[in-house]
């Protein structure tokens, strides 16, 4: 399996995974999120906990078990650590506790590393039995509630260690800090190459015209995803460029807001045929990546972003992003090297025009944001980085891995 990654990732990651699969062959790793689809980190580990046991390393992945109640709480801790105002009460932390407890019973917790991604598994800590515990932070915590982030961080004291996105979410604490950004499959039903045939299967089902030019933003129904303002960049470009807009996206089960956030996204599109707003059912990898193929433009415009996959997974179809200036996605788009990063929908406005009016810059952008992918974003890159971090934990005179 991993060897299916060869020509594909850069030869030096396939080499350190090949040799830290032999230090750790047959060791435990556990990971413990909140969803199993919809989502980035879901996204990640469907993919990455086969490549994991391939080399070797006896790998799980359990889900944390939630009520309505502990992910409407959950959310809000999320909402609140990316910076939105909310009011976490002393009985809102007491339930996510108790539901971590009641997990901790039924949920086996022995491995020699444990991986828990997220606030919402982050108080299982409370019951570990032995093994290295690392709590991975997928979110953008540049600037959060300090109130809510506090009462976070105190759980997190009694980790090994945290691993950031990126250096500017991590925070001041006594455990070693990582920096490991998230990445993509280029081999996964999301990201590989399809035919022409598989892309126009798909336009026809959502009756897409395949001959209009068409931007594009996949993401969840989410505030942060700055849908309304995708639809006001597209009424801007509707005025000079003939084109349409793509707006497809699916619920997580860990997100209870998305179908408010759909409603909203429903009432401002006033019906205009041209606009296409896809409800996609879990698990619709083969359209996504058959609409990221077929689009012309492929917008991003987060107001937050822990890192946007959606962001390299269009990189890698070789079409440049024009994303919002925020967490994650400058890490990706190099500014007019491999997209356009915009902070306004006037900003995404304009570079989308741009765009549609010069297909060579467009082509050649698209190009680089590949190679950019293939050296940066590729999962190889994070099984790697991963396994160095289980490394470093264990030997801890060797800080070179440490920031
Ligand atoms: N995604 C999906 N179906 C959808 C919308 C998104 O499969 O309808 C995928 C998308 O392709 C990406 C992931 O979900 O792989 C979203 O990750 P991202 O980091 O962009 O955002 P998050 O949802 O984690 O905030």
């Amino acid at each position: 399996m991993i060897d299916e990654y060869h020509g594909i990732a850069p030869k030096g990651d396939l080499l350190l995974i090949h040799k830290l699969g032999e230090k750790f062959n047959g060791r435990s790793f556990l990971h413990i999120n909140s969803t199993r689809q919809g989502g980035g980190v879901a996204e990640i580990l469907q993919r990455m906990i086969p490549l994991l046991r391939d080399i070797g390393i006896n790998t799980r992945w359990e889900v944390l078990k939630g009520d309505s109640r502990f992910y409407d709480i959950t959310k809000k801790i999320h909402n609140a650590l990316q910076g939105n105002p909310e009011k976490i009460t002393d009985d809102m932390w007491d339930y996510h506790y108790e539901i971590n407890r009641k997990n901790s019973e039924e949920l086996d917790l022995e491995a020699d590393t444990v991986l828990i991604h997220d606030p919402q598994p982050l108080p299982l800590i409370k019951f570990r039995k032995n093994g290295n515990w690392i709590w991975r932070c997928h979110i953008d915590l540049s600037n959060p509630e300090i109130g809510v982030c506090e009462r976070m961080l105190k759980y997190c004291a009694n980790y090994e260690s945290a691993i950031f996105s990126m250096p500017n979410f991590a925070r001041a604490m006594k455990i070693s800090e990582f920096i490991i950004p998230p990445s993509i499959d280029p081999l996964s039903e999301k990201n590989r190459e399809l035919s022409d045939v598989e892309i126009r299967e798909t336009l026809e089902k959502f009756d897409i015209p395949p001959d209009r030019p068409i931007i594009l933003q996949v993401s969840r129904f989410d505030r942060f995803k700055d849908p309304v303002g995708v639809i006001k960049a597209y009424r801007m470009v509707k005025k000079y460029n003939d084109c349409i807009l793509i707006l497809a996206g699916s619920p997580a089960t860990d997100d209870p807001e998305g179908e408010t956030v759909l409603n909203e996204v429903r009432e401002f599109a006033e019906n205009d045929p041209d606009i296409y707003i896809l409800l996609l059912p879990p698990f619709s990898d083969r359209d996504i990546n058959a609409l990221q193929r077929a689009a012309t433009v492929v917008l991003q415009k987060s107001l937050k972003e822990g890192f946007g996959l959606t962001v390299s997974e269009a990189m890698w179809k070789g079409k440049p992003v024009i994303g919002g200036a925020t967490g994650g996605i400058p890490l990706q788009i190099a500014h007019r090297f491999t997209g356009f990063l915009v902070r306004t929908p006037e900003g995404a406005a304009f570079r989308t025009r741009q765009f549609l009016n010069n297909p060579v810059m467009l082509k050649r952008m698209g190009e680089n944001g590949r190679e950019y992918v293939r050296n940066n974003f590729l999962i190889t890159r994070q099984v790697r980085d991963y396994l160095s971090v289980w490394y470093a934990i264990e030997n801890k005179d060797d800080t070179v891995f440490e920031i």
